[in-house]
């Protein structure tokens, strides 16, 4: 298996003057991975998709695919399909038909485009269905549609925009798993935009947060959502709460770092010295509201989401923090003086100049 089955090299692209949508992009992927782009709306996820496709040139840098640079050829030249949120099926050819395109496009012959069209339905689990057409499908279905027709071109990689973004919750978490284990089954390169932090860790090898046209840090699920590098990392997935702390005391992996008035323990493989302004990352989940807590705040605000209760802490250098846990004391209210902690281990520095860690 080659370690660069897809490369993007330096890509850079902007459509206005000094507007620049991509800063110089660089991803090495390797053959049969399933890599996500997640990041926030217009931080160019689609733009880098679409070059990978070739339906937009960059302005300067390379994709390579397998070995072979492909930036220049046309998008029916190299073995690349896209499947996008709005499924672009054509609406007036049943199922079969759609699936079946491409296929007949290039001429093959009827019997392969038949016996190509039954393989895929059974695939997606739709056998029974080639008469139909679109508009008699549910958004699921048309969904299936969709990849089966990209799948049946035989892609070396498959490109998917956001291709549940139209599904409700729980048919999406449905297709998130199917999609899943057909990547698995065919070993086929998947290159998946989300902006749904969730559908990323659930799915991926590999997750790029993107931000405002550069990556911001590229890696596995458990490395982005317990080792985040940057703020905004740890902010994006999982929503971590940021804090700005002076480092007090350091001995070996264990420092202490000034919150305001207040000290806290951290462990961290992070160099870093004694006197340096340092960022923390800080879970919601790993905030501790307990009587032997040694940090102190004033509860502001309670809320129930997804299931979980949240507190909104004020803490005693005016800097709020959000406390969300399953089975947190429901008795607290807002005004209350409260104690917290958190484990040394669950605190993360972000934001390290680069080269840092002992
Ligand atoms: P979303 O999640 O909303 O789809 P995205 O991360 O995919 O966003 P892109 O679609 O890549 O973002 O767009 C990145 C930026 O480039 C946006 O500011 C967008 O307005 C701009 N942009 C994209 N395509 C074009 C175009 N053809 N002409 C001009 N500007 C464009």
């Amino acid at each position: 298996m080659s370690d660069s089955f897809l490369e993007l090299k330096n890509l850079k692209k902007s459509f206005a003057p000094g507007e620049a949508v991509l800063q110089g992009i660089n991803l090495t992927i390797r053959q049969g991975e399933f890599v996500t782009l997640l990041g926030a709306s217009g931080c160019g996820k689609t733009t880098t998709l679409r070059i990978i496709a070739g339906l937009e040139q960059p302005d300067s840098g390379s994709v390579w695919l397998e070995g072979q640079d492909v930036t220049a050829l046309e998008p029916n030249q190299r073995d690349v399909n896209t499947v996008f949120q709005n499924y672009a099926l054509f609406p007036h050819m049943n199922v079969a038909d759609n699936i079946g395109y491409g296929l007949k496009i290039r001429k093959a012959p009827k019997a392969e485009i038949k016996k190509k069209v039954k393989e895929m339905l059974e695939l997606v689990q739709l056998e029974g269905y080639e008469k139909r057409k679109p508009s008699e499908l549910s958004g699921g279905q048309k969904q299936r549609v969709a990849i089966a027709r990209a799948l049946a071109n035989n892609p070396r990689v498959l490109l998917l925009d956001e291709p549940l973004g139209a599904l409700d919750l729980q048919l999406r978490r449905t297709m998130q798993l199917e999609l899943k284990r057909l990547q698995k089954k065919l070993g086929i390169t998947f290159i998946y935009i989300t902006h749904d932090q969730e559908e990323a860790i659930n799915m991926s090898d590999r997750i790029v947060v993107m931000n405002q046209g550069q990556f911001e840090q590229i890696g596995t699920p458990d490395e982005i959502y317990n080792h985040p590098k940057t703020s905004y990392v740890a902010a994006f997935v999982g929503n971590a709460n940021i804090l700005k702390g002076i480092v007090a005391e350091k001995n070996g992996h264990h420092i202490k770092v000034k919150l305001g008035d207040e000290v806290a323990s951290i462990d961290t493989e992070e160099k870093v010295n004694v006197g340096e302004n340092v960022t923390v990352a800080l879970r919601g989940e790993h905030i501790l509201l307990e009587e032997n807590g040694d940090l102190h705040a004033t509860v502001k605000e309670k809320n129930f989401a997804a299931g979980q209760l949240r507190v909104l802490l004020t803490l005693p250098n005016g800097d709020e923090v959000t406390a969300s846990r399953f089975g947190m004391n429901a008795d607290i209210q807002p005004g209350q003086q409260i104690c917290w902690r958190f484990e040394p281990k669950d605190a993360v520095l972000v934001d390290r100049p680069k080269g840092g860690t002992n």
